[in-house]
């Protein structure tokens, strides 16, 4: 006989596992989503079958009439959640209801177990962690599935404990029927729990949680033929389409639970309707963390997409930007076609029209939020900052909205925003000076921002990958320029005031030939020397020997490496060293070193390794770095 006809039994991968016994043996302080998630899946398995019957004829015709039928048969102690929609292939059931692939199940274990360990109840009821939910109530589930157009059917089985079983079914049609079997005794004696077994608890439920669900939901009770039977429980009210003041915070909530899966609330809401032309509504929120999916290319992005109220595709991409693919919710086009397919919307002027509308939606609220709400803000910033500053890249047309969200570290250990910067410029400073690459407290440290820390100028420190590419390319704000601190004229004429003491030193350092000797020793060494283009006697340092600084756009040592690591060769390094002439080391060398040009090779490997690892570099031979230092310190 072959395997597939046989009951097979298999074990939960430990993750649901772990999930399952909480469900079975925590007091959970809101049984009643275990409801929510069934429906909830239920509506996706009839979005799949569509969306799947969008290509495939086949499909097509099972696709019309998605509905949902809860039955209940109270004496028999079972709730029954049916659909019509895609249905699970044999592998599909083993691995979907035998695993957990969504995020933040290792956060919601350890919050599960924390909120039942400290007695905070509450916590974990918004929480619901999708079909395992049903052992919250049931004490054994099982599930019959056909797959859309496939001969087999087949039975999963499970009291939750450890193991499931896997048969060969008899249902007729396409779709998956659940059925709980309620718990006899609650798990926790006082716990007052709700009587499930009340079709009218249950339509209460169905109320709460699945109105806006946009397909009928049934109630059907075994035995009992009622007329009301016919009617759906639910509204299936569009939510997008209500006037924002009549529809409760919860709902909303609820409704950004069942389109993402997410367990936490959303951070934001935008509610948007254009009109005109081109019309449609947007419901669209901002997650309160990152999901995990954020950076992955085939990540869950883009937002649901509906054409005159009928559901046509989920993840759609093209309404909204890249760097805006944390937003999530709802488009609903009054104008474009039915029939509209992936490669048209690419194409589409008035998919284009939308994208825009809601850029800009979306920037505005955020822009609100800012100013309101400046602690969530910061918070939206941590998660989503990153990604959202792609756009500094990708969208030109709303760079300089964009700045003005951004939150910056600089030199004055502050967050600071562009306005911010802008109104504490000091008298006379023309540009916006930045250094980016590397981390945080390698900018933070560097020797580049000894002379601007010396005359007050606030330089903002980029530490995302991203931020190099878009400072350096030709950003303006307000009119005024984005400047390298770590290219080689950064400071202009009159912000570097130097004084005439100043002026003296380097004066009679360079007049000793002791700036033409260190180039020609330089120009016989090998590694990092190569790179040098020119030695000078720079006014910018102040407590450090030496640094390097660079002719044109400054490319930091960190985007080399990523140039390097996507094998494509970055541009010509110019370097270029700053010695300080007035520090006490540069002077003993400039002392000791004359008449001998050996002494001076090795000062020189110092000073260019001392050069890179203040910036947080790493010298190219740290084994003979080292040993010179010792050498020379030894002495
Ligand atoms: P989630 O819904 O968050 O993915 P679940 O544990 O609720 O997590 O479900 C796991 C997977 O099982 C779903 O992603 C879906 O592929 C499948 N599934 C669950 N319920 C159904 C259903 N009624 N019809 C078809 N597939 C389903």
């Amino acid at each position: 006989m072959p395997e597939t006809d046989v009951k097979s039994k298999y074990e939960f991968q430990s993750e649901a596992r772990q999930v399952l016994e909480l469900m079975i043996h925590s007091v959970y302080s809101n049984p009643d989503i275990f409801l929510r998630e069934l429906v909830s899946n239920a509506s996706d398995a009839i979005d799949k079958l569509r969306i799947e019957g969008l290509s495939d004829e086949d499909l097509s015709g099972l696709a019309g009439d998605g509905r949902i039928t809860v039955t209940l048969d109270a004496p028999g102690r079972t709730i029954t959640v049916e659909d019509n929609g895609i249905g699970m292939s044999r592998e599909e059931l083993v691995s979907y209801l035998g695993t957990i692939a969504r995020s933040g199940t290792k956060e919601f274990i350890s919050a599960m177990r924390d909120a039942a360990s400290t007695g905070r109840g509450d916590l974990i009821g918004q929480f619901g962690v999708g079909f395992y939910s049903s052992f919250i109530v049931a004490e054994r589930v099982t599930v019959e599935t056909r797959r859309a157009m496939s001969p087999e059917a087949w039975v999963w089985d499970s009291t939750g404990d450890g193991t499931f079983t896997v048969e060969s079914g008899s249902m007729k049609g396409n779709g998956t029927r659940i059925t709980l079997y309620i718990r006899e005794k609650p798990k926790d004696e006082d716990a007052e729990e709700k009587d499930y077994l009340s079709k009218w608890v249950l339509r209460g439920i169905i109320k709460q949680y699945s109105d806006f669900v946009s397909y009928p939901i049934y109630m059907k009770e075994n035995g009992h033929e009622h007329e009301e039977d016919n009617e759906p429980v639910n509204s299936m009210k569009a939510l997008w389409i209500r006037p924002e003041d009549e529809v409760t915070k919860e709902e909303y909530d609820e409704f950004y639970r069942h389109i993402t899966h997410d367990w936490e609330e959303p951070m934001e809401r935008i509610v948007y309707k254009a009109e005109g032309t081109n019309e449609f509504h947007a419901l669209l929120f901002i997650p309160s963390r990152p999901p995990m999916d954020l950076y992955y290319r085939d990540g869950r992005h883009g937002v649901q997409l509906y054409i005159r109220r009928v559901f046509i595709m989920n993840d759609c991409r093209d309404l909204i930007p890249e760097y805006m693919r944390f937003v999530k919710g709802v488009v609903d086009s009054e104008d474009l076609p039915l029939n509209v397919s992936r490669e048209l919307l690419q194409q589409d002027r008035q998919t284009a029209m939308i994208k825009r509308g809601l850029t800009r939606k979306v920037l505005d609220s955020l822009k609100r939020m800012k100013q309101d709400k400046p602690d969530e803000y910061k918070k939206f910033w941590v998660s989503f900052g990153p990604t959202l500053k792609e756009g500094l890249i990708s969208d030109p047309k709303n760079k300089e909205a964009i700045l003005k969200l951004c939150l910056f570290d600089s030199s004055k250990g502050l967050r600071t925003s562009m306005e911010d910067y802008v109104s504490s410029m000091k008298d006379g400073q023309k540009n916006i000076y930045y250094l980016a690459g590397g981390t945080l407290t390698a900018l933070a440290a560097s020797p580049k921002l000894e002379s601007f820390k010396k005359r007050g100028i606030e330089v903002l420190l980029l530490n995302d990958a991203v931020d190099e590419l878009w400072a350096a390319a030709s950003t303006n704000f307000e009119d005024r320029p984005f400047v390298s601190a770590a290219s080689e004229d950064a400071l202009s004429e009159e912000e570097d005031q130097v004084s005439d003491e100043e002026r003296e030193q380097a004066k009679r350092l360079e007049d000793s030939g002791f700036v033409t000797r260190i180039k020609e020793v330089l120009s016989r060494q090998e590694g990092i020397a190569a790179s040098i283009d020119d030695v000078k006697l720079s006014t910018r340092l102040v407590d450090s020997p030496a640094t390097f600084v660079q002719k044109g756009d400054p490319i930091s040592a960190q985007m080399r490496n990523m140039f390097k690591a996507m094998g494509q060769e970055a541009p010509e390094e110019k370097r270029i060293l700053e010695l300080n002439p007035g520090h006490p080391l540069i002077k003993k060398i400039a002392g000791e070193s004359e008449g001998n040009n050996g002494e001076l090779d090795l000062w020189c490997r110092v000073l260019t390794g001392l050069a890179q690892v203040s910036d947080g570099e790493t010298v190219d031979d740290g084994r003979a770095f080292t040993e010179i230092l010792t050498k020379l310190l030894d002495r």
